[in-house]
């Protein structure tokens, strides 16, 4: 038998070969081009063996696999940059041919005339799920972990391997569209509910059912390729169908503002595709896929969603040379709103906490926030009463300082006070020991300020987490002027073992994420003042792709929250630094009319007794003359969304707060979800053009006002025709190329 350096293959006395895919130094299984080589000699093998009569296919990892490697995917890209300019229609065919690879390659695998099964034993994503559907059989263990997803929307391309027409054969349209528009991940159950897996048995018995099916004498043969197959719901041409194909696209568009190419490509196969004989089906895929890798969205989103925040999240900014952080305890100060949050996630990590408060009950409060999150986790089933018990039993509630004797980093989160925080820097810092790292999660406090209180500022440093933070998976991490090296590392493992992204900046007021929202709710706010309908700058910001309005947005912050920052900024930095008629807005919610957001059930919006939903609250159009619709152009309020935030952190790449574009972009999307199928702020930027982007600045700053204005390092970079990926690459160093 051949020997493969990522698959083992042993056939049993019954002639069924088991293939066991598992790659040397990875974590994960992954579709590479070396994969598919010897995926394909394994096919030729198995046919040409007639003592095989059947095969499995499994993982020796506990994850069945992620699916298609993406940076495969960028050296497609690289490959038509390269290409096109000198024979497009050669850089087209031969993007067509690799973007069909693994279709064909599955297709052929569904053709052999041997029965596959795949033996599920752990998530399964994307291409290995599509892989999988071109088995004839699926089995799947029966484990919470195990999850079954074709994510790819998520990156801004689609199930290219077949998946779309698969999927759309063995469950109903309405269905297949729902799976795999959203990306959405399925238990085992559901999917064997859906009919997309056979079977669901316990994880030991997985290989043995697998093999029991071919034994059973399954089929070599797909469904679709027997004769006078009808999928579910028989096709398009059903009265069912007549409900769902009408409705699809506008659905389509309520939910995605028509910014994600790779979501209407997965409707137009699914819709073509059912009319057609399952081979030029495939080839449909194939002819979208193809079409959708070529998009901006696509490179851009692959890019940042995929492989930023993977680059990110492996310490690509940690400081090199400084050993691995062991947490044996970590000490959280403040057992609020956020300390309390911090405490929980640090305790699901398996870290020992200690959280302190000013006193017991203070302490345990903040720990009952813990019970509670443990409480529903077990509810939902996504915890186990133990795993519950384990987590609680790690986070000691407590107002004894010197539990921090050992700890290996802290972290303040208590009131946004300058002396308050003075006090409690100095008696932390009585009772740790000179090699504990210190961490504020100040909001709004510059570092270098708060660290003048510490006596060792270069292990003093900012961890800003995001609400609800068991569920925002951004942390910002902040550079003071001395921080070291030390705590740069600390900081960052940290961030690392909670399973968050990380994005290092340096000190400034309000760091990157508050500095790119604000110019977001300040948007609104001059919309609103100049009488643009609140529904309208609501609506144009979610088709701009932000998930929640701006002025939704300041309802959740608080907008007496925003009133402390503007007089704070006015206080600090001087009367110009905000906008009277901001003020006066501010001023007038919170003080007159007393609408602090939605905390207390009237902001922007007013918040009824649920299940009634919340809505604009009406007596904003009386703040302001309204501007009748028909003079307002939508396309404008968008790009005034995005481009403001986009000049704001090109700002502060230009100020030297952000050093790399990959924390622009991955921060800007998890810190507060812009838009993302543009990659992020600078890939919006880098993706029309820096010329193009100046141009459009210029122009918004003619009409709205000189926050527009495009900043002398942008005229520079467009002079140039250079991106933010040229100009600040950050793989120079390394010398690897971008
Ligand atoms: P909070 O008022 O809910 O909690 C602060 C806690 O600190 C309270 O429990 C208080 O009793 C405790 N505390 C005050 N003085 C103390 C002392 N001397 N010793 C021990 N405990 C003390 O506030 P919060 O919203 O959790 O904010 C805490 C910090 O996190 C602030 O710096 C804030 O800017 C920052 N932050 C807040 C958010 C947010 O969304 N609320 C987001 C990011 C960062």
């Amino acid at each position: 038998m051949s020997t493969y350096t990522n698959f083992t293959v042993e056939t049993d006395a019954d002639g069924i070969a088991l293939i066991t895919w598992d790659m040397p130094g990875k974590s994960m299984n992954v579709f590479t081009v070396e994969v598919m080589d010897e995926l394909e000699a394994i096919l030729k093998q198995t046919v040409e063996d007639a003592a095989i009569k059947g095969v499995v296919f499994t993982s020796g990892k506990s994850t069945f696999s992620g699916g298609a490697d993406l940076t495969m995917i960028r050296g497609m890209f690289s490959m038509l940059q390269d290409e096109r300019a000198r024979d497009p229609q050669a850089a087209a065919q031969k993007l067509f041919d690799a973007a069909g690879r693994m279709s064909w390659l599955f297709r052929a695998i569904e053709t052999s005339g041997k029965p596959w099964v795949s033996a599920i034993n752990g998530t399964c994503m994307g291409g290995a799920l599509e892989l999988s559907l071109a088995c004839h059989g699926r089995v799947v263990s029966n484990s919470k972990s195990v999850k079954l997803a074709l994510p790819e929307v998520k990156v801004g391309i689609f199930p290219g391997a077949g998946g779309t027409q698969r999927v759309s054969r063995l469950t109903d349209a309405q269905s297949a569209l729902q799976m795999m528009t959203t990306g959405q991940s399925l238990a085992p159950a559901r999917a064997k509910a859906m009919g997309l897996v056979h079977q669901v048995v316990e994880p030991d018995q997985l290989i043995t059912a697998a093999k029991q099916m071919i034994k059973d004498g399954l089929k070599p043969v797909a469904p679709w390729d027997e004769k006078g197959f009808k999928a579910p719901g028989g096709g398009v041409w059903t009265p069912q169908a007549a409900q769902l194909w009408p409705a699809a696209p506008a659905i389509l568009r309520r939910e995605t503002a028509g910014n994600y190419p790779g979501a209407l490509a997965i409707l137009k196969c699914v819709y073509e595709g059912l009319q057609l004989p399952f081979d030029t089906a495939l080839k449909v895929e194939q002819r979208y896929f193809t079409q959708v890798l070529q998009t901006t969205e696509a490179f851009s989103m692959i890019r940042s969603l995929f492989i930023s925040m993977q680059e990110l999240g492996k310490g690509a900014r940690r400081p090199a040379g400084v050993e691995k952080s062991e947490f044996r305890k970590v000490g959280v100060v403040g057992a609020g709103f956020m300390g309390a949050s911090i405490a929980y996630v640090t305790a699901a990590a398996g870290i020992p906490v200690v959280l302190i408060d000013r006193d017991q009950a203070a302490a345990d409060k903040g720990k009952s926030v813990s019970e509670k999150l443990v409480a529903d986790s077990i509810a939902k089933g996504r915890m186990t009463k133990e795993e519950g018990e384990k987590l609680l039993s790690l986070v000691t509630p407590t107002p004894d300082y010197a539990t921090l004797s050992d700890a290996d980093l802290v972290i303040e989160a208590v009131f946004e006070d300058r002396a308050v925080k003075k006090a409690v820097i100095e008696q932390i810092e009585a009772v740790i020991p000179e090699t504990t790292v210190f961490a504020s999660n100040t909001s709004t406090l510059p570092i270098t300020g708060l660290a003048e209180n510490s006596k060792r500022p270069d292990q003093f440093i900012g961890v800003h987490f995001f609400s609800p933070v068991e569920k925002m998976m951004l942390t910002e991490v902040i550079l003071g002027k001395d921080t070291g090296d030390k705590a740069l590392a600390v900081a960052l493992d940290f961030v690392a073992k909670i399973k968050k992204t990380p994005i290092v900046v340096n000190d400034t007021r309000g760091f990157f994420v508050n500095r790119c929202v604000f110019r977001y709710i300040n948007e609104a706010y001059d919309m609103l003042t100049e009488g643009v309908p609140a529904a309208m700058i609501e609506n144009a910001a979610k088709m701009a792709g932000m998930p929640v309005g701006p002025l939704s947005l300041n309802d959740e912050v608080a907008v007496d929250l925003s009133q402390k920052i503007m007089k704070a900024s006015i206080a600090d930095l001087g009367p110009n630094s905000v906008k009277p008629e901001h003020m006066d807005l501010i001023d007038k919610m919170v003080d007159v009319l007393d609408r602090r957001g939605r905390k207390n059930g009237q902001g922007f919006y007013d918040y009824p007794a649920k299940p009634a939903k919340k809505s604009l609250w009406p007596g904003l159009k009386d703040l302001y003359h309204q501007k009748p619709a028909s003079e307002i152009d939508v396309e404008t309020l968008k790009q005034r969304f995005l481009v403001t935030i986009a000049l704001e952190a090109a700002r502060t790449v230009e100020e030297g707060i952000v050093t790399d574009p990959r924390e622009a972009d991955v921060g800007s999307i998890l810190g507060f979800g812009f838009a993302p199928y543009t990659g992020g702020t600078l890939s919006y930027i880098d993706g029309m053009g820096v010329k193009t982007f100046v141009a459009l600045a210029e122009k918004l700053a003619s009409q709205y006002g000189d926050h527009f204005a495009p900043t002398p390092l942008l005229k520079d970079m467009a002079a140039k025709s250079e991106t933010f990926y040229e100009r600040f690459n950050p793989y120079a160093e390394v010398g690897k190329a971008a």
